[in-house]
C-alpha cells in the first residue's frame, strides 16, 4: 500500500482525470495523462534498478519531467534528489556523491553540467530529457544515457505495487548554502504532506486555482508551497522554465492565474517591470512570498493594485513553511513574518534554554509534523540542530509581539556586534531599501580597531539612478541608533547571490575584511 505523495496523482485521477494538471509552453496535460506518464516512468526506473530507498536525482530548470520524476520515484518509495541548476560541476558532484544517487535525470540544456557532475559518483545511468533547447549533446563519456521520452513510450504498466509509508524519505533537498556547505535535508512524505495541509488551510487553495510557478522547483518552497498543494486539490499548475518578469505578467493575464509564489526579488522585479501597469493581473488571489525579508515598498506596490501579499517565513528543514502573515494584517503588522502555520509551533528561546517573553529577541525554534527528523548522513548536524527533543533550531533570531506575530531580526551568523551592541543587519537594510535608487542592499560587519566590528552597507542601484554614499547615512540619521548606521557605504554592480536570490554575506565579509 502506498501512503506517500507518489500516489497523489494516481489518486487524483479518479476525481479530476480530465482536468488540466499541468500547462507547459501552452501545452496542457490532464491528470489522467500525467498519471499515465508517471506510471511509465516508474516502470523505466524499476527496470533500471530503482527500488525502495534508492536515490534518483534530477537536474533541470522547471519542466514537467521534474514532477514526473518526483512522483515516479515516490511511487516506488525511492528518494528524489532535486539539484540546483546554478551549481558548478564540483557542487553537483558533491550532491550526487553525498546522496548516493543511482540515476540522474537531466535536461538537454544542462547536459554538460550533468555529465561533469556525475563523473566519479555512483550514478549508473542518465535519462536525458529533450527540452527543445537545441543544445548539442555533450560527449557523455563512459556513463550510459537513455532518451527520457523514448524510454517512457516503450514502457508500460499501471501504478506500481510498492509499500511506502508516510515516514519514508521522499526528498533529499540541499539547503541554500547561505551560511556554509549545503546540508541535505531529508524530508519524509509526512513532512511534505503536512506542509501541504498547512498551505491548504492557511491560503485556502481550491480546485479551481490556476497556479503559476515561476521560481525554481528545486527549492522546496516552489514545490511544496506551490505545486503540491495545488495538485492535491486538483488545480492547474503552469510551469515556466525560468523566471522572466515580462512573460510572467503576460501569463498571469492570459491564464487568469490566481496563485503565484516567489522570493522577494521575484515580486520586486515584477512591480518594477515596464509592463506592470499595462497588464491585467486582477485574477491573482494568492501571492505567497518567502525566503528573506520583503522591502515594504514592494508590498505597497501590490496593495495599491488591491492584491493582498503574504510574506512567509520558513526553511528547507521545515518543508518549508513555519509562519505566514495573512494579507489583511500586512499594514498593521508591517515587517512581520506572521503567525505559525496551523499545524506547526514556533517558540523563541534564549541561549540558556529559557523561553523569551514577548518583545524579547532570541532564537526561533520550530516543531511540528513538517519538520525534518534528520539531515542526510550528518548525525552531528542533526544532533546540534535540535533541542528539547523535537525543537528545530533555525539559527534565526527573532521575537513575538504582544499579539503573537513573529518578527525575524536576522540570522545569528549575520548579527554584527559593535562595541558590545547587537546590530541586526536586516533592520538597517529594510530602511535603506526605502530609497528609490536602491535595488539591493547588504549590511555586513567589517573589522574595526576601536569597536571590534562596524556596519558597512554594500548597495546596488536601479537602472538610471545615482546615489551618494552620504545620502544613505542622512536617510538613516535619526531613525536608527548611531551605532547601527553604516560607517561606510559602497555602491557595486552586483551582489553575490545564491541560486535562490539570497545575498552571500559570507563572501562579502571576506571581500571587505581587509
Ligand atoms: P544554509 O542553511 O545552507 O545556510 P539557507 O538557510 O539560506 O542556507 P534555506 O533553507 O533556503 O537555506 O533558507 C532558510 C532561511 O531563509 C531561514 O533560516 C531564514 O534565515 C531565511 N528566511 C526565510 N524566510 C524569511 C523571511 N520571511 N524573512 C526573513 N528571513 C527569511
Ligand atoms: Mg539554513
Amino acid at each position: 500500500q502506498n501512503q506517500g505523495l507518489g500516489s497523489w496523482i494516481h489518486r487524483q485521477r479518479v476525481k479530476s482525470g480530465s482536468k488540466t494538471a499541468l500547462i507547459f509552453r501552452d501545452e496542457r496535460t490532464s491528470y489522467a495523462e500525467l498519471d499515465e506518464r508517471i506510471n511509465r516512468l516508474a516502470a523505466v526506473l524499476r527496470a533500471n534498478g530503482v527500488e525502495h530507498g534508492t536515490r534518483v536525482a534530477f537536474l533541470g530548470d522547471n519542466h514537467p519531467a521534474f514532477l514526473e520524476t518526483f512522483f515516479a520515484a515516490g511511487s516506488l518509495g525511492a528518494v528524489f534528489v532535486p539539484l540546483n541548476t546554478r551549481l558548478a560541476p564540483p557542487e553537483i558532484q558533491y550532491a550526487l556523491q553525498d546522496s548516493g544517487s543511482l540515476i540522474l535525470v537531466n535536461t538537454l540544456a544542462l547536459d554538460e553540467l550533468a555529465v561533469r557532475g556525475a563523473r566519479g559518483t555512483a550514478v549508473a545511468l542518465r535519462l536525458l530529457v529533450d527540452d527543445g533547447t537545441g543544445t548539442a549533446a555533450f560527449d557523455p563519456g563512459e556513463l550510459p544515457v537513455k532518451p527520457y521520452e523514448a524510454s517512457l513510450e516503450s514502457a508500460s504498466g499501471g501504478f506500481p505495487d510498492a509499500a511506502v509509508s508516510l515516514e519514508d524519505g521522499a526528498i533529499i533537498l540541499y539547503t541554500s548554502g547561505t551560511t556554509g556547505q549545503p546540508k541535505g535535508a531529508c524530508l519524509t512524505h509526512a513532512n511534505l504532506a503536512w506542509n501541504c495541509f498547512n498551505v491548504l488551510v492557511d491560503y485556502d487553495v481550491a480546485g479551481d486555482d490556476v497556479a503559476l510557478m515561476i521560481s525554481p522547483l528545486f527549492h522546496v518552497a516552489s514545490l511544496d508551497m506551490g505545486v503540491l498543494p495545488n495538485l492535491l486539490k486538483g488545480a492547474a499548475v503552469i510551469l515556466e522554465t525560468r523566471f522572466e518578469p515580462g512573460r510572467t505578467l503576460e501569463l498571469i493575464e492570459k491564464y487568469q492565474a490566481t496563485f503565484i509564489s516567489g522570493v522577494p526579488t521575484t515580486y520586486q522585479l515584477l512591480c518594477e517591470h515596464p509592463d506592470w501597469a499595462k497588464r491585467d493581473i486582477s485574477s491573482l488571489r494568492k501571492l505567497t512570498c518567502g525566503g528573506s525579508a520583503v522591502p515594504l515598498r514592494v508590498i505597497d506596490a501590490y496593495e495599491e493594485r488591491g492584491l493582498g501579499f503574504s510574506n512567509g517565513y520558513g526553511m528547507t528543514e521545515t518543508a518549508p513553511g513555519a509562519t505566514a502573515l495573512p494579507p489583511k494584517w500586512s499594514r498593521e503588522k508591517a515587517g512581520s513574518a506572521g503567525l505559525p502555520h496551523f499545524f506547526t509551533s514556533v517558540r523563541i528561546a534564549h541561549p540558556n534554554g529559557t523561553l523569551a517573553a514577548p518583545g524579547e529577541v532570541g532564537e526561533v525554534q520550530i516543531s511540528g509534523p513538517n519538520v525534518i527528523k534528520a539531515y542526510w548522513n550528518r548525525p552531528e548536524a542533526t544532533e546540534s540542530s535540535f533541542t528539547d527533543g523535537t525543537w528545530f533550531r533555525s539559527g534565526d533570531m527573532g521575537y513575538f509581539d504582544d499579539d503573537g506575530f513573529l518578527f525575524i531580526s536576522d540570522r545569528l551568523k549575520d548579527m554584527i556586534i559593535s562595541g558590545g551592541e547587537n546590530i541586526y543587519p536586516a533592520e538597517v537594510e529594510q530602511i535603506i531599501s526605502e530609497l528609490e535608487a536602491v535595488s539591493g542592499v547588504a549590511v555586513i560587519g567589517v573589522p574595526d580597531a576601536k569597536w571590534g566590528e562596524v556596519p558597512k552597507a554594500v548597495i546596488t542601484l536601479r537602472d538610471g539612478f545615482t546615489l551618494e554614499p552620504a545620502e544613505v547615512q542622512t536617510h538613516l540619521d535619526g531613525r536608527l541608533a548611531r551605532y547601527k548606521i553604516p560607517k561606510s557605504v559602497v555602491v557595486v554592480e552586483d551582489l553575490p547571490r545564491t541560486a535562490s536570490g539570497k545575498i552571500r554575506k559570507k563572501d562579502l565579509r571576506s571581500e571587505y575584511a581587509g
